[in-house]
């Protein structure tokens, strides 16, 4: 059997004011999100997404960047049946007359954006069953009609992807008139639908407090390795620490503030130190490292984070570091600003094995978390 993905981004959005299908819902638009699971999973083959004809351009171009399998972009219809409708044509074009148990098209809603991979793989590996598939969860919310309230215990409500062999689907539809969702109509014509679990995170983004707001919370890893050699002073987190050998390096080679600027700019999405301060550079021989990481501070400041919190790992043979440890906490917090009980650091040695074992080098890895200011 081969899979076909249909998304149906086609929808006004009237309850929501905007159209959804472009708002962000973390890195990403609504309508990416609900495309993703497709574009990720092995088994489909080809993606149709509809959309608004008002958004038809700026739908198309967004989508344009994943070029992993084929996405066809078609106008919608007024209805959501009618953008289904549209969609089935559509495919029809691509794979032509079909045989019963050949291809199975799972129709998706584009509003939502959390469908899991898992729940897709399940919604395909059903669909042989009765042809028809449909996810559906308990009902959470307790419901009434004008009689009374109803027993929640026979109510579920159903979510997409809803799978069908698209020639038992095709030839349901010739027959049978209009539906809310093409699950209804299956049912209606062949008296049987498979249902199956979905999952209450894949929920449909209805209403403006549907969208989550960006919690402004980032998280960046950064490392650095720097050679121990003799004639140089050991620079470690902003602090000279006395030992026979020092840090080598273009600037005064302090691995634990270069590993934290490269873990801020990495949470930022910016290049690292060694693009911005390049060691070909005359301009930073020598530099303080509390430069380079007061510069990448502003940067930060610049986009609106603060460090929350930081968590070092250095790993030096010798000397030793574990006396140095209150010392260089509250240098560290000094240095950005937070408190001393924000900064955990870890000594390890190099177990006398390799560079780091054998003296000759110290290595840190530093983890930041920023908050939105
Ligand atoms: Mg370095």
């Amino acid at each position: 059997m081969r899979y076909f993905g249909v998304v149906l981004a086609g929808g006004s959005g009237s309850r929501m004011g905007v159209s959804k299908i472009f708002l962000p819902c973390g890195a990403f638009s609504v309508l990416e999100r609900s495309v993703m699971p497709f574009l990720q999973d092995d088994r489909t083959d080809e993606i149709i997404v509809v959309l608004p004809k008002e958004d038809f351009e700026n739908g198309k171009n967004i989508l344009s960047k994943y070029t992993q399998k084929p996405i066809t972009c078609i106008v919608g219809g007024q209805t959501r049946t009618a953008s289904s409708r549209l969609a089935i044509l559509a495919l029809k074009d691509i794979v032509g007359e079909v045989e019963k148990g050949e291809i199975a098209v799972a129709i998706h809603d584009g509003a939502r954006p959390y469908m899991t991979l898992s729940l897709l793989s399940r919604i395909y590996d059903a669909v042989g069953e009765t042809g028809g598939v449909i996810p559906v969860v308990k009902v959470v919310d307790t419901i009434r009609d004008e009689n009374g309230t109803l027993n929640r215990d026979s109510l579920v409500a159903v979510q997409t992807p809803q799978c069908f062999d698209f020639y038992m689907l095709e030839k349901a539809i010739s027959t049978a008139g209009d539906f809310t969702d093409d699950g209804s109509l299956f049912e209606k014509v062949y008296g049987k639908i498979t249902l199956i679990e979905g999952e209450p995170s894949n929920r449909k983004l209805t209403y403006p407090c549907d969208i989550p707001q960006s919690s402004h919370f980032l998280i960046g890893l950064g490392e650095d390795l720097h050679l121990l050699v003799e004639g140089r002073k050991l620079m470690l987190g902003g602090l000279e620490i006395p030992h026979i050998k020092g840090t080598l390096g273009h600037s005064d080679g302090d691995p634990l503030l270069h590993a934290v600027a490269d873990a801020i700019l990495s949470a930022l999405h910016q290049e690292d130190i060694g693009a911005l301060y390049p060691p070909t550079n005359p301009d930073f021989k020598d530099i303080p490292s509390t430069v380079i990481l007061h510069e990448v501070l502003a940067r930060m400041h610049a986009e609106g984070y603060t460090v929350n919190n930081l968590s070092v790992v250095v790993h030096a043979q010798e000397p030793k570091l574990s006396p140095h440890r209150r010392n260089l906490e509250c240098n560290l917090a000094y240095l950005l600003d937070i408190d001393a009980e924000d900064v955990g650091i870890t000594f390890k040695t190099g177990e006398k094995v390799g560079t780091v074992g054998n003296g000759e080098a110290i290595y840190v890895s530093a983890i930041v978390s920023l908050i939105g200011e």
